[in-house]
């Protein structure tokens, strides 16, 4: 490859090390899912037993194994009370693909198959997969085929990018009425269910306004179509909660989950079913015909359920909501001042900076310059990891940095930001 490519070798807490000797601090937990911090000899240990003890059985067939037994009971007692079923998927897009089909066969069990369309969001991300690729709302993979009929989008609630006049309150409101708007034009006998992260992460770190999430509720209630919270970034104490749906008070039928539930020691996602569609599954629906080889895999879960353990006892999620999180984001927000960041934004321990032309007017630069990337580049030579989406900078780091660290953090992305503004005559 003309550019090269970053060998990783090692990594502990919140820094990496590439094969040149760099240390760097990685401000995005790997894709957003080391929660826990890497170098947890616990977690490697408690992969090896497993796999000493028994590496694999299936979860068909009337059969189960004790890891995917306490991890399913451990995921319905930190999830909210509606949530008592899991399906074991290994990824977030195999928990997005469940989805489809669970919730079209859902409705069919209801007496309603042609209720099969599925209203998403622009902008969205919800996996690489063709149902995944299809509810996102990426217009990059659409260009590249293979998308799903049936699903819709409507506008995200960027406020910085399309609020407006509005305050951030009106514009929530207004933007959540669109799913009115769409349930309407659609036909309401058509539409399923409605999809969306609490907080958009690849999409740049979009964070709804505080009316938004109540006004998208009342109207799937209203319509009584379901709501499918995918906590796959959100999920595991990302918002200083369990779930981004805790951080909201959104009330989800469906929630797909992975990355932080084991935070990326091993693969594992899943598909946490509430009480409503788990009811008519189990009632009118006997078996459910799905599932993958390894879904519950013995290793993965027995991590999974450690990971959860780790995040319990070191009080990781209680550090973040009220010691950590509100340090990084008083220092996150100092960056706003920087003559090149237009807004700087962020919940829990995730963060974006808009890097715009003009402060004044928000107006951002050419495509083509790709100020972003400039930027990112800076970041990765100077010992920081942040991800550019277009010319947004985002951070997701691991929940266990620390106070001296998040100084670190801000340190280098100051740095970085006075480098690319000098490299760009800004
Ligand atoms: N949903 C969301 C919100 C995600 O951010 C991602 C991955 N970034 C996925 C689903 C897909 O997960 P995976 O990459 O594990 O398939």
């Amino acid at each position: 490859m003309e550019k090269g490519t970053r060998v990783i070798t090692n990594a502990d807490g919140v820094y990496l090390w590439d094969s040149d000797g760099n240390k760097i601090l990685d401000a995005m937990a790997g894709l957003w899912c080391i929660n826990v911090g890497y170098g947890r000899k616990e977690l490697a240990d408690t992969a090896y037993e497993q796999l000493r003890e028994l590496p694999y059985y299936n979860n068909f067939f009337q059969t189960t194994h004790p890891p995917a037994i306490e991890l399913s009971k451990t995921l319905v007692d930190i999830s909210p009370s509606q949530f008592n079923h899991i399906f074991f998927t290994n990824s977030g897009s195999e928990a997005i693909d469940t989805v489809v089909r669970m919730v079209r066969y859902y409705w069919a069990l209801e007496g309603k198959p042609e209720k099969t369309v599925i209203i998403s969001r622009e902008n969205a991300y919800h996996g690489s997969t063709v149902a995944g690729s299809s509810l996102g709302g990426m217009k990059l993979m659409h260009e590249q085929g293979g998308i799903l009929t049936d699903i819709e989008h409507i506008a995200q609630p960027y406020w910085f990018g399309n609020g407006g006049k509005l305050s951030p309150d009106e514009f929530g409101i207004k933007i959540a009425k669109d799913l009115e708007a769409r349930i309407k034009k659609i036909g309401e006998s058509r539409i399923a269910a409605f999809i969306g992260e609490p907080v958009q992460g690849a999409g740049g770190v979009i964070i709804p306004p505080e009316t938004y999430w109540p006004e998208i509720q009342r109207i799937c209630d209203k319509y009584g179509i379901l709501l499918i919270a995918d906590e796959v970034i959100c999920g595991f104490g990302r918002l200083g909660e369990w779930f981004g749906s805790d951080y909201f008070s959104i009330h989800a039928d469906l929630m797909p989950i992975a990355k932080g539930m084991s935070s990326g020691y091993l693969p594992i996602g899943g598909l946490m079913v509430g009480d409503r569609v788990a009811n008519t599954l189990i009632d009118k629906g006997g078996d459910f015909n799905h599932g993958f080889t390894y879904s519950g895999h013995p290793a993965a879960c027995a991590v999974a359920l450690k990971n959860i353990c780790i995040l319990k006892e070191e009080n990781i999620i209680d550090t973040v909501k009220n010691e950590t999180s509100p340090y990084l984001q008083k220092r996150w927000l100092e960056l706003g001042s920087h003559p090149l960041v237009g807004e700087a934004r962020g919940v829990g321990m995730v963060g974006a900076l808009e890097l715009v032309k003009n402060k004044e007017t928000k107006e951002g630069f050419p495509e083509k310059q790709n100020v972003g990337m400039v930027c990112r580049d800076f970041c990765f030579n100077n010992g920081l990891v942040m991800r550019a989406v277009a010319d947004t900078m985002i951070i997701s780091p691991p929940l266990i940095i620390s106070n001296d660290e998040i100084d670190d953090l801000i340190a280098k992305a100051r740095l970085c930001l006075n480098l690319t503004a000098e490299k760009i005559g800004l």
